[in-house]
């Protein structure tokens, strides 16, 4: 081991004992994703109504979802190309295609103009290419609308969040006096109070002042451009509504063949998570009337424009160059793979990249920012126990990848000290506890 491979070693072991600090905000978020991961195993599918539970309808669609992927994956250059006409030709999109992360900033500040402040919903691909790291640093305004996300904003915790749910971990008692501190009012301890309290003040201000909305897509299908948003709060609906431009950004594997497709996908994320998607936004042009004279009018009551970036980055060269990540554009994003997980379960926020938590955040990281970080996010916490291959439902080997990164890692002489002894140790004794 190197020195900088001993430089990562310390953070993660100040990672482990920060998670052992009774207090700490590492440690109250693992004592809720503990109780998150035995809800989620032993009841969760309680609350459903279905004839099926969630694993099955997942199986059910799984080897369609996955042949599906796939056939996008080996024709990806012709779905881009169909999806970008039929955008751009009969659905009155403004649709831009960044070659970078770097290409798609510049994009995105180009559309902003001289607005300071973006709306927006939960959006990992956002962040993933790097437009929320970019626009804090150009002084961007970005006001979260989703209530887990709001009060993570509130909170301004640091740390990564779950995805479905983000703050969940914050206690009932910490929000008032958080929302008494912030906004000077007192409100009883009970998730409905809090819920009120946003619906008559927020809800107010994203029906009348957004003027610049983002988000991503569940998926895109490349049959007639539409886009596919799925949401519980209604929050997506009101912001792709009520604002004058929603700008979508996500990554060209986001794109599918067709719009059955598209909410396929978003059907799986849903019951997969065993969240519901009360609303599922399909989006296919900017707010328009012909009703005065037939004559197409854009801008009536929803977004006067909709602006697409479709970013590539790494994936035409993952597939062109046969990366040994590029099963990974098969992802769907469901972050389901986290409650299987045993490192994600063993070691809570801290098995984790500034892209969120998991084992596809610190993949994330990885294709971004190269082996130190992915070290550094905790990559030799993974045990290779393929849980996450079993339980995705597009059979992507997680566990795989990551043992390719920690090849990699272990050239680059940054492998943690107690692995190579056991490593010693099975060379010597074919043994690791001898
Ligand atoms: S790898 Fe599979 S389980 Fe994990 S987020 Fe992607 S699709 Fe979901
Ligand atoms: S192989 Fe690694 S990433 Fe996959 S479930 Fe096991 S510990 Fe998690």
């Amino acid at each position: 081991m190197n020195d900088k491979g001993k430089e990562l070693y310390d953070v993660i072991k100040g990672k482990i004992n920060s998670m052992k600090e009774e207090d700490s905000l590492e440690r109250q978020y693992w004592n809720f994703w503990k109780l998150g991961c035995f809800l989620k195993t032993k009841a969760h599918d309680l609350k459903n109504v279905y004839e099926d539970t969630s694993r099955e309808f997942v199986d059910k669609y799984k080897e369609q979802l996955i042949k599906m992927r796939e056939q996008v994956l080996e024709n990806l250059d012709y779905y881009v190309e169909k999806c970008i006409n039929v955008m751009r030709k009969a659905n009155n999109f403004k649709v831009h295609y960044a070659k970078t992360n770097k290409e798609a900033h510049h994009i995105f500040m180009e559309e902003l103009g001289d607005n300071k402040v973006v709306y927006k919903s939960k959006s990992n691909e956002a962040k993933d290419i790097g437009i929320i790291d970019f626009l804090k640093k150009n002084d961007i305004i970005i006001k979260e609308t989703d209530l887990g996300d709001v009060l993570v904003q509130l909170f301004d915790y640091k740390l990564p969040s779950f995805q479905v749910g983000p703050g969940a971990h914050f206690s009932i008692d910490d929000i008032v006096a958080k929302i008494k501190e912030m906004h000077g009012v007192e409100l009883e301890p009970k998730p409905s109070a809090i819920v009120d309290y946003y619906r008559k003040t927020y809800r107010k201000e994203l029906l009348n002042n957004v003027k610049v909305s983002l988000t991503s897509a569940n998926a895109i299908s490349a049959e007639d451009g539409t886009i596919v948003l799925g949401e519980n709060e209604g929050n997506i609906s009101l912001l792709t509504r009520a604002t004058e431009k929603h700008i979508v950004v996500c990554g060209i594997q986001k794109i599918v063949p067709t719009v059955l497709d598209a909410v396929l996908v978003a059907k799986i994320q849903s019951r997969i998570n065993n969240v519901p998607f009360n609303y599922i936004n399909l989006i296919s042009g900017p707010s328009s009337t012909s009703d005065i004279r037939g004559i197409n009018v854009l801008g009536m009551y929803g977004a006067k424009e909709v602006v697409i970036i479709l970013v590539d980055e790494w994936r035409t060269k993952a597939i062109k160059e046969n990366l040994f990540y590029k099963d990974y554009l098969k992802c769907i994003s469901c972050r389901t793979c986290n409650f299987v997980c045993t490192a994600a379960r063993a070691f809570g926020n801290i098995f984790a990249s500034k892209y969120g938590w998991g084992a596809t955040a610190i993949l994330t990281d990885y294709i971004h920012n190269g082996i130190e970080a992915a070290v550094q996010d905790g990559l030799f916490f993974c045990t290779n126990c393929e849980n996450c291959y079993h339980w995705c439902p597009v059979s992507i080997n997680i566990g795989e990848i990551m043992k390719s990164i920690k090849k990699e890692a272990k050239k680059a002489g940054l492998c943690p000290p107690p692995l190579k002894e056991y490593q010693q140790k099975i060379l010597k004794d074919k043994n690791p506890f001898k």
